[in-house]
């Protein structure tokens, strides 16, 4: 049953719902309608057997010897009860029948109702014949001293037919009811549906070709709407992706081009001079040089796309970070002596901080390489270990070019060079801040720069303690 339910469209399930839900109500309905009318006809028929007592009652009266007899004589010499149309029994309190009026000739009872077992108001229904339910009501009476029991009855037939066309009106009109609850049930589901039916032929003809396209959003207020809302968002964040990533693979590829294209050319030239072997050992330094850049710009990459694929671990560790600066200025020293620059450390050594020590320090060392890099001979660069805002930090401060401000907000950004020209001779490739910048907030850090024109820059690297 489960699954033939779920092989089903959702327009015939609500539909089915909505008939059921339709039959539901309509027979509790019914059913509290019957209820009422039911109980209603029960208690005007006991008003009824009331008044039919009242009137016997007062037909009763006692004589000189002390019997029960009828007041009025009829016109025909018989009981005045012949034309009555109430039915009724009147009993001595010592269970003898005195009078009755009955619908049937007494020779036709079948089931004579036996004498009243005690002397109280008692209400109940009986068969009297086939097909002939009564409602009986026994109830005492007082004549002078002498107690009576009376007992009248009325025909239910009438109230019986009464509550049976109820039923059959019913039963008539509910499956047409419930008909028509499902056709209106299919038609409000199949309206409602067709957005969603629109929908997902529109979404079929999206490709990564065309990520640009949207979702109609008819109403943005109502639940399709905000499906189609949400949907578009998705399809803008792949987009987004889709183009940086377009974006990404030219960059690296232009970026891939550049020492392949001098390594070539540097290799042709050579093949022309001949063999003169000075010039081929040049040559062949600066083939070698290019294959150290190309070595950088894919060590970096790769570095990136590990980054991407969310595979690098964190191995959290107590790191002291005077000793990591200390560190890298030992790996980036060779390079500063070569430019007659000074690597200073300063500030308070005892700075520690619970981070994973390998990222952190690819971090330092390309920001203190791009200063190294950037600085011009004979200058300092200095990096400071200190506490701020609650937070640990290493400043690298040098007396560089500075960055001018409408390029500080994309020097994270990948492939991202002030100078392109002087940035390639230096040897970077654009990626060095990108990967420093993931690497601190990877650890709940951050990065900020303060630099101006002609003054130097200061990077911070903030991470919490
Ligand atoms: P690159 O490999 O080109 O150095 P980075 O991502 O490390 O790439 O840096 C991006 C750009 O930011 C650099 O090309 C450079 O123009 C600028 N930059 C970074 N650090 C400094 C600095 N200390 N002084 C001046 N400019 C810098």
């Amino acid at each position: 049953m489960s699954s033939w339910w779920k092989r089903q469209t959702l327009k015939l399930r609500l539909t089915l719902w909505y008939a059921a839900a339709t039959a539901v109500v309509l027979g509790v309905f019914a059913w509290v309608a019957y209820e009422v009318v039911e109980h209603r006809l029960d208690a005007e028929l006991d008003r009824q057997l009331r008044i039919d007592f009242d009137l016997v009652e007062a037909q009763l009266d006692v004589d000189a010897t002390g019997k029960i007899r009828w007041l009025v004589q009829g016109a025909h010499g018989d009981e005045g009860f012949a034309r009555l149309s109430a039915w009724f029994e009147v009993w001595s309190e010592d269970k003898q029948l005195l009078f009755r009026h009955w619908p049937v000739r007494e020779a036709d009872i079948k089931n004579p109702l036996p004498a009243p077992l005690e002397s109280s108001l008692r209400f109940q229904t009986i068969e009297l014949e086939e097909a002939l339910h009564v409602r009986v009501m026994e109830r005492p009476a007082r004549l002078h001293e002498r107690g009576v029991v009376v007992r009248v009855l009325r025909d239910e037939s009438d109230m019986r037919r009464t509550l049976r066309e109820i039923v059959e009106v019913f039963l008539l009109a509910a499956p047409l009811a419930v008909l028509l609850a499902s056709l209106v049930g299919y038609f409000v589901a199949r309206r409602s549906l067709l957005p969603v039916a629109a929908m997902a032929g529109q979404a079929r003809q999206i490709t990564s070709e065309s990520l640009g396209e949207r979702l109609p959003v008819r109403n943005p207020h109502d639940e399709l709407g905000q499906l189609a809302t949400v949907f578009n968002q998705t399809l803008q964040r792949l987009d987004n992706s889709f183009a940086e990533l377009k974006r990404f693979t030219a960059d690296a590829s232009h970026e891939l081009r550049t020492p392949l294209t001098a390594l070539r050319t540097v290799g042709e030239v050579a093949l022309r001079q001949g063999d003169n072997p000075a010039a081929l050992r040049e040559t062949i330094g600066s083939m070698l040089e290019e294959a150290q850049r190309l070595n950088d710009l894919i060590e970096s990459l790769l570095t990136l796309a590990r980054m991407e694929s969310g595979k690098v671990s964190i191995a959290p560790e107590s790191v002291r970070l005077a000793e990591l600066a200390a560190d890298v200025r030992d790996s980036l020293n060779v390079l500063a002596t070569e430019k007659q620059q000074a690597l200073e450390l300063a500030g308070d050594d005892s700075v520690t901080v619970n981070a994973d020590r390998v990222l952190l320090r690819q971090a330092l060392l390309n920001i203190v390489h791009n200063a190294v890099r950037y600085s011009p001979p004979q200058t300092h660069i200095t990096m400071s270990t200190l506490r701020r805002d609650g937070l640990a930090c290493i400043e690298v401060t040098d007396q560089g070019p500075g960055i001018a401000s409408e390029h500080l907000p994309k020097i994270f950004e990948r492939f991202y060079r002030v100078d392109t020209a002087r940035s390639r001779d230096a040897g970077g490739h654009g990626l060095g801040l990108a990967i420093a910048k993931w690497s601190v907030e990877r650890q709940g850090g951050r990065i900020e720069v303060e630099s101006a024109v002609g003054q130097g820059s200061t990077f911070r690297l903030l991470l919490p303690t």
